[in-house]
């Protein structure tokens, strides 16, 4: 995918196409956010980071999903400088295996999910915990923001009016392309679209697509499809019904056919964050029987 380097002319910068990758710089030291998805990806942004005339002093990491730290390795190794990332996101970038792991119910993963795209293929011997709020990272001046919701404690990493805010929220393209968009915690996902648009931000890098100046209409474009994935959860429940059951009356909803388990266990994920929200709000349960485990409308 063709790269694209912004110069957001306060001491952020960012490097977009396929996961976009975030750099704050202060007195000639840098940040990366995010490294994409392995040491090709990496590479490049420290090429660019040299061109902006400065030195990587951290690496912070939005999220533990392989597109985001799958160059965190090569880039940890070669320099050497110290990677940071939420602390419930850290182990994932440290054990990348967690994630094909967590998506195949914590069996050992099946070879559909051990590509590079659900595991990344270097991991990061040590990452330290990034607590919330304002810090220095390697020396280097940011917020720390939480976002939990697409990933279980994804945080943005801000600098001035400068937000990089992963996968907080996704690019219109994608939401066509990929209607059932992968969620850990729906409820916590609509939390972080509300708070999104009233945060100190002019400028929201998300993880993928371009760098938005007006994030509202996009956090309500996210949050409106999350609603509706709920909501047709819902409705699919009028007969009880299996969690592979409801992602297919979903995914029939949006014309989807999965053509790779990946892209059916991505989005079982996301039902099944629908399910939990439904349960939370003692609109469903899960009634056993016949040893189904049967989700129904309370
Ligand atoms: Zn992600």
């Amino acid at each position: 995918m063709a790269s694209r380097f912004h110069d957001f002319g306060n001491g952020t910068y960012a490097l977009t196409g396929g996961a976009n990758i975030g750099f704050i710089v202060h007195k000639g030291r840098a940040i990366m956010v995010d490294t994409g998805l392995d040491s090709d990806t990496a590479k490049k942004a420290l090429r660019a980071l040299e061109g902006a005339g400065a030195t990587l002093a951290a690496i912070a990491i939005t999220h533990g999903h392989a597109d985001h730290f799958g160059g965190a390795g090569w880039l940890a190794e070669k320099t050497a400088v110290a990677v940071y990332a939420p602390p419930l996101e850290a182990p994932f970038i440290m054990h990348p295996l967690l994630e094909p792991l967590l998506l195949y119910s914590g069996a050992a993963p099946i070879a559909e999910l051990q590509g590079k795209f659900t595991l990344a293929k270097q991991s990061v011997s040590h990452v330290t915990p990034l607590p919330e709020g304002a810090q220095e990272i390697g020396g280097v001046p940011a917020s720390v923001v939480p976002l939990p919701g697409h990933a279980p404690a994804q945080a943005g990493i801000a600098f001035g009016d400068t937000l990089f805010c992963g996968d907080a929220v996704f690019p219109e393209a994608t939401l066509a392309r990929h209607p059932i968009l992968f969620c850990a915690d729906l409820d916590a996902w609509l939390g972080t679209l509300a708070q999104l648009p009233a945060l100190p931000y002019r400028r929201v890098v998300p993880g993928h697509g371009e760098p938005v100046e007006e994030v509202a209409p996009l956090a309500e474009a996210n949050a409106a499809r999350l609603q509706e994935i709920r909501a047709l959860t819902w409705e699919a429940l009028q007969e009880p019904k299996t969690d592979h059951d409801i992602l297919r009356a979903v995914a029939e909803h949006y014309e989807v056919t999965f053509e790779a388990p990946t892209f059916f266990l991505l989005a079982l994920t996301t039902i099944r964050a629908a399910l939990t929200s439904l349960q939370r709000a003692g609109e469903a349960g899960i009634r056993m029987g016949d040893n189904r485990m049967v989700w129904r409308r309370m």
